[in-house]
């Protein structure tokens, strides 16, 4: 018989009944410390008093009004938003997959608007996510999340990541706009180059396509920096971010210059919850901590704190771990053994990670995490790998 939670995900049989900062505590009576952030979700950690305070002082004033009428609260998160990004205007939705329709469709309309209704196509690259929507799943154009949805939603072609000679050949008279995840997450932690970034943006500049960098995962502070991509010195034309913005209240967001932007004139897109006062109280909070004086520069520091004993461990388990990568609170352990085996043993020893593609184990701790907690969370790792074979 099915189950009434329609069985779509494989779940660890645990549930957990409190957080609190970079810990979880499960109703096996157990606390585990939450290297995986709920997907790279929780960025400021479980109950954060700043979130809690935003999110209830909303909870008693107004939680829903719909974009009927005006939001004072989104429109000063959109402006911290503009002012601390290479954006102009921002688009709030509820997931990463509709920041990233957002994205398609604003990258659509730009052509459209501009003279060239012919260019609709947007390429991707091998090893991407975009999100479970049907242009989302053509987009990332993974057999595993195509499988019996057909038809594929047309407009997406695909070239290696990081291949700019396969991007150059791949690019038409339809071609729109270049939809890239500076570090892959769900691909396995793969990040492009700087100058693969770099050398996106003089492509796509060469032949008059949007450049779009879907941030979803590594965005909002995961890297040391706001955006991943500012590492790389350049701006896209449009961004998708989610995950981290909201902290743990569903958010997305996606953000375009104003030439760009060009098409999105009222009535052209909407969502009823999208930038919803609760929603918008809570973003607020997260950015007050974010942008807080040193808080990126912690996160930075701690990410090479995180770098230098992983990357120890991984040197000592040859027969375990392959390759550490990523950038600062974003690492993916690629393994020898199963990836999934070990996330299973990790979370059995107390430490919760996520597995991805390319047999990877994620490490995403929250942005707030401690030197101590580093410590701990790099021993279980140790010791799991240590006992692997015994
Ligand atoms: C998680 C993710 C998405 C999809 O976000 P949802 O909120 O699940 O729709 C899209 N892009 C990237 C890079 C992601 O990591």
């Amino acid at each position: 018989m099915i189950t009434a939670v329609m069985p779509t995900y494989a779940r660890a049989d645990i549930a957990f009944e409190r957080g609190e900062g970079a810990y979880l505590f499960g109703n096996d009576g157990r606390r585990y410390l939450d290297f995986g952030s709920g997907i790279a979700v929780t960025a400021l950690g479980h109950c954060h008093p700043h979130l809690v305070k935003a999110l209830t002082d909303q909870a008693q004033k107004v939680w829903h009004t719909s974009n009927l009428y005006r939001i004072p609260a989104g429109e000063k998160l959109a402006e911290r938003l503009v002012k601390n990004s290479f954006a102009d205007t921002v688009f709030f939705t509820n997931s990463g997959a509709e920041a990233n329709e957002c994205a398609i469709k604003t990258t659509r309309k730009y052509h459209h608007d501009t003279g060239h209704p012919e260019r609709y196509r947007i390429i991707t690259t091998g090893g991407a996510f975009h999100g479970r929507t049907l242009a989302t799943i053509a987009a990332g154009r993974q057999e595993k999340h195509l499988k019996g949805f057909d038809p594929i939603v047309d407009g997406f072609d695909q070239v290696a990541f990081g291949n700019l000679n396969e991007l150059r050949a791949a690019i038409t008279k339809e071609t729109a706009g270049i939809l890239v995840e500076p570090i892959q997450g769900e691909g396995g932690i793969r990040p492009a180059t700087l100058d693969y970034l770099r050398q996106l943006r003089k492509v796509a500049d060469e032949f008059g396509v949007l450049l779009i960098f879907d941030e979803v995962q590594c965005g909002m502070g995961r890297t040391g920096k706001l955006f991943a991509h500012e590492w790389a010195g350049i701006a896209p034309d449009v961004m998708a971010l989610a995950k981290g913005l909201g902290s743990g209240f569903p958010l997305g967001a996606c953000l375009a210059t104003e030439k760009a932007a060009v098409g999105m004139t009222a009535g052209t897109h909407g969502s009823t919850f999208g930038g919803n006062p609760l929603a918008m109280a809570v973003a607020n909070a997260v950015l007050d901590v974010m942008l807080a004086d040193g808080f990126l520069p912690r996160v930075e520091r701690t990410g090479k704190l995180l770098w230098d004993k992983l990357g120890a461990v991984v040197k000592k388990h040859p027969k375990v771990f392959a390759e550490l990568r990523g950038a600062a609170l974003m690492l993916g352990l690629k393994c020898v053994v199963p990836a999934g085996d070990m996330v299973d043993k990790l979370r059995a020893n107390g430490l919760l990670t996520v597995s991805a593609g390319d047999n990877v184990v994620r490490v995403l701790p929250p942005l707030i995490v401690d030197e101590a907690q580093v410590n701990d969370g790099v021993a279980i790792i140790d010791r799991v790998a240590s006992a692997w074979f015994n």
